[in-house]
């Protein structure tokens, strides 16, 4: 980095600028810098398992309030990824464990869905689908925020995307579902919540 660029870490050491939140899940395949192809200091990170958004999760929250209130980004990426073991875990009924106790909105997804998923002609067919929804419901989960709602109260401008990654060719693709506005963000509840998941790759 040095070689590149010599006074790299002198402004990084100074402030960080990023435009960028990103929400993905904690697998070891799937970092954000890497994937986007941006610089430390150029995107803000949370990661869990299966990028899950959950309501009451002071961790994810305060990550949010910090990034849009402090920091000023301008976009919350929800970012799944097709392969996530998270949610291959919630294609089935779950146990007793912490880890089902996190799982279960994604879990909640699937069942609310089980027509859809009913007609699907494969478990890979199933298992892609639900990373697919779940990236909806996780974005639209960022877009119900107090936090995002009151930035919009307020006229910044904050966009929120849900995107999903490829393992197998490296791609990120845009489930076309962000949002900018309160209103965006209602009419994709809606239809989320009414047509059991519109979107398709
Ligand atoms: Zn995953």
């Amino acid at each position: 980095m040095l070689a590149r660029d010599p006074h790299f870490f002198e402004r990084l050491t100074e402030q960080q600028n990023p435009d960028y939140l990103w929400i993905g899940c904690s697998d070891s395949r799937v970092p954000a810098n890497e994937i986007v192809d941006l610089l430390p200091g150029e995107i803000f990170v949370h990661r869990n398992v299966a990028n899950v958004v959950h309501s009451s999760d002071m961790n994810c929250l305060s990550v949010l309030q910090y990034a849009v209130e402090v920091l000023g980004v301008r976009h919350v990426i929800v970012v799944g990824h097709y392969g996530c073991g998270g949610v291959k875990a919630a294609l089935e009924e779950g146990g007793l464990s912490v880890i089902d106790h996190w799982l279960a909105p994604v879990r909640s997804i699937r069942r609310r869905n089980q027509n859809v998923f009913d007609q699907l002609p494969s478990a890979k067919a199933r298992w892609d689908r639900l990373c697919e929804l779940n990236v909806v419901e996780q974005a639209i989960a960022v877009s119900q925020t107090t936090i995002i709602r009151g930035s919009w109260a307020q006229k910044r401008e904050i966009a929120v995307h849900g995107w999903i990654y490829d393992l197998h060719d490296g791609r990120l693709r845009d489930l076309d579902v962000t949002v900018t506005n309160a209103q965006e963000a209602d009419e994709l509840h809606d239809r989320s919540t009414g047509a059991g998941g519109s979107q398709s790759r």
